[in-house]
């Protein structure tokens, strides 16, 4: 059935090519929404309660989003409509402060600048397609990264590992489920015996494979694939490409980063068995990646 075409209006400006910028955890994503961020006429949102709320219920319950699709597209444009209205409270331009009853909800002084929005939010690629029915000129940007790196920046993070804790990693209504990697019952009856650094490594190799698809799925002109490690020494023809496909004046000066990129840290930070693990999950994805 052919989806309706849908006008989205927000602050006053028709939503037209929204950007996405997707990623497994950990891949650069915030690297390219920072430097959209200071693109002028970009909103560029990212956490998002409202967003997130929307896009974990999607990631977590992917066969809602065949069974309800409609329903799914409007969850999804409702919760970015709000997250990208500019108001004296939300705008990260307007100054903290005390801002008058009347006034907190009107769109701000800002607002009529925006002339582009996009979102950054963690997880999003697990909403792609989804994203894809719910705004048919979306533009996605997703980057690729060495997924030993990954894993390793994962072992060291909080809020990465909080989603195998046994309350979130609710795991039997939904195969596949590519959150977390599980594509098949064999890997579903294994999962509580991986280590942790394999279920990280579960969650790359989804998140790659689900890459993979998009490719397939859309064009040049609403898909670019970055590489993490390209960019690196790589910022002005990242950004040349950033503003062919997104129109987003984006500046090589603000893809430079100073601190360290992290490539090739995983050879100090996993162990062996880590490695191992690593190894055994997604030997394949990594080399067709190139890494090897
Ligand atoms: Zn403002």
């Amino acid at each position: 059935m052919k989806q309706p075409s849908y006008i989205l209006v927000v602050n006053g400006t028709k939503v037209h090519r929204p950007v996405f910028v997707l990623g497994a955890p950990h891949s650069g994503v915030n690297l390219i929404a920072r430097a959209l961020r200071r693109a002028p006429g970009f909103h560029v949102g990212g956490g998002d309660t409202g967003v997130l709320n929307a896009i974990y219920a999607v990631a977590r319950r992917p066969s809602v989003v065949e069974e309800r699709a409609s329903g799914t597209a409007s969850l999804l444009r409702d919760a970015f409509a709000e997250s990208w209205q500019l108001t004296p409270l939300t705008c990260p331009l307007c100054p903290p402060g005390r801002v008058a009853a009347r006034e907190s909800a009107d769109p701000c002084r800002h607002a009529r600048r925006v002339t582009r929005f996009g979102d950054a939010s963690p997880d999003l690629l697990y909403s792609a397609t989804a994203l894809n029915a719910a705004f048919s000129d979306a533009v996605f940007v997703q980057i690729i990264r060495d997924g030993r790196d990954v894993v390793a920046d994962m072992l060291d993070d909080e809020q990465s590992l909080a989603w195998f804790r046994p309350s979130m990693a609710n795991l039997d209504h939904e195969l596949p489920n590519p959150f977390f990697g599980i594509e098949t019952q064999q890997e579903r009856e294994e999962y509580p015996n991986q280590s942790v650094a394999a279920k990280c490594a579960m969650r790359w190799r989804g998140a790659v494979r689900l890459s993979a698809q998009l490719r397939g799925m859309l064009g040049a002109d609403r898909l670019m694939t970055l590489r993490y490690e390209d960019m690196f020494g790589g910022e002005v023809e990242t950004a040349e490409r950033l503003r062919e496909v997104t129109g987003a004046r984006v500046s090589a000066v603000e893809l430079v980063r100073t601190d360290a990129s992290g490539i090739g840290s995983w050879r100090n930070r996993l162990t062996g068995d880590q490695r191992k693990d690593v190894r055994s999950i997604a030997h394949a994805e990594l080399s067709r990646l190139g890494y090897t």
